[in-house]
């Protein structure tokens, strides 16, 4: 509220930054936004067709976008993990859905476990060109007959010397026919129960990894999603990633920081939905009316904006508890979960609000309803979510 004379009058437009974000976040987010809006979104309908180029990951390697939270000594900006939300919610201004999840598989899936499991070799040989954006990396946990149950992969990894003899097959890979190498979920030993999977950073261009088809999507067009095969791949033993036996739980911690940024994306994508949408409610008119004017639709808003701001509340807070050095497991599962539901129903709720217009891509609230579909699915399901939650309680 501010005082105006002896009234107070409520502040719609302030612009006060969320207690996460300081001058610096804010900085970065204007430049980023200048690149996102020069660069990337007139593209935005042309990668729809063709996928977004490599040369989108060399660009903003160049700019130091790719680093942000990465130490300084591999090429990085040395930032803390709110930068990375920054560039979550920055990038999903680029109206390209896949475009920022390709990004994000690079910069908040792949990443985050090679610098932190990874030998100085590995940093070395991955990582600081990865920052760079020279290379390109991917994940692989998903498989053909294992998803959600991440601890019923069957892909083997086989110990024949000083190497490891791979066979096996991943599914859904985002980057995976563009990708340099993938951070390969396996196991190493199929009677130990959660300590016998292993990560391996596998070249992509290795003997028998096989880049097969490019899966054909409901959404996220801009991203390339592959079929894998790995038949008797050889890696040396030092592509082993962390610890031997203990894969499942590194995957399990990348899974956070992985749900935390999907979390902040479904957030801005939905606020730019919103946005986009109020835009056209104050224009189209019926029965001699702004749309908006009428109060179902207004309190379609009213309904979406609370939604939109409870799950940004919550990413926002989670962030904190995840920057200080905890482990909200619990937290995290409940941002994505909600975040991704509300981002559904509000992109859906903007195609019933801008009526048949909706249902044409010319207006781009189609394209965000089939984009932010996935979120419900990919790095955890609801259901799978729901499950982590009510686990949380001890049930
Ligand atoms: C476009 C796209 C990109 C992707 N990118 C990647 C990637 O880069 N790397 C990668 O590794 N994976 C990726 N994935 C895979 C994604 O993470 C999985 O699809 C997701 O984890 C679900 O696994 P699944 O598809 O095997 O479904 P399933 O596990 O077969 O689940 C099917 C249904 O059963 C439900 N279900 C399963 N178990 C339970 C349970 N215990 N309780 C209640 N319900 C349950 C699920 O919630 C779901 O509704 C991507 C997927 C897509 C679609």
């Amino acid at each position: 509220m501010s005082a105006t004379d002896d009234v107070l009058k409520p502040d719609f437009d302030a612009q006060q930054k969320h207690f996460i974000f300081n001058d610096d976040h804010e900085q970065l987010r204007q430049s980023i936004a200048a690149f996102v809006a020069k660069e990337l979104t007139p593209h935005a309908e042309e990668w729809e067709e063709t996928t977004f180029p490599d040369s989108v990951i060399h660009r903003m390697g160049e700019l130091g976008f790719l680093g942000l939270s990465m130490p300084e000594e591999y090429g990085g900006q040395g930032g803390d993990y709110y930068c990375n939300l920054v560039l979550a919610e920055e990038m999903a201004r680029s109206n390209s859905g896949g475009l920022a999840m390709g990004v994000a598989v690079h910069t908040d899936m792949a990443m985050p476990p090679i610098h932190l499991f990874g030998t100085e070799e590995q940093k070395q040989e991955w990582l600081v060109p990865a920052i760079k954006g020279e290379k390109i990396l991917s994940l692989g946990i998903t498989e053909p007959d294992a998803g959600s149950d991440v601890s019923g992969i069957k892909t083997r990894a086989v110990r024949d010397g000083d190497e490891y003899v791979i066979n096996g097959s991943k599914t859904y890979i985002t980057n995976g026919h563009r990708a340099d190498v993938i951070v390969l979920v396996t196991k190493t030993d199929p009677d130990a129960g959660y300590d016998g999977f292993t990560l391996f950073l596998v070249p992509m261009d290795s003997p028998g990894v096989i880049r097969e088809k490019k899966l054909e999507k409901l959404g996220m067009h801009a991203s390339d999603t592959a079929l894998l095969a790995f038949q008797d791949v050889r890696v040396p033993a030092s592509a082993m990633l962390g610890q031997e036996g203990k894969g499942f739980y590194h995957i399990m911690w990348e899974l956070q920081g992985e749900r935390l940024i999907g979390a902040a994306g479904c957030v801005a994508g939905a606020q730019l939905c919103f946005d986009k949408t109020l835009e056209y409610a104050m224009e189209r008119q019926a029965f001699g009316r702004q749309i908006g004017k009428f109060q179902v639709i207004r309190h379609k808003f009213a309904e979406m904006a609370t939604k939109i701001e409870t799950a940004r509340q919550m990413t926002y807070m989670t962030a904190w508890k995840f920057n200080n050095g905890e482990y909200p497991v619990r937290e995290i599962s409940m941002a994505k979960l909600y975040s991704a539901r509300i981002a559904v129903e509000v992109a859906d709720e903007c195609i019933q609000i801008h009526g048949g217009a909706g249902y044409m891509k010319e207006y781009g609230v189609e394209r965000t309803w089939r984009d932010m579909r996935l979120n419900r699915i990919g790095a955890g399901t609801d259901e799978i979510m729901l499950d982590v939650i009510g686990r949380s309680y001890g049930l």
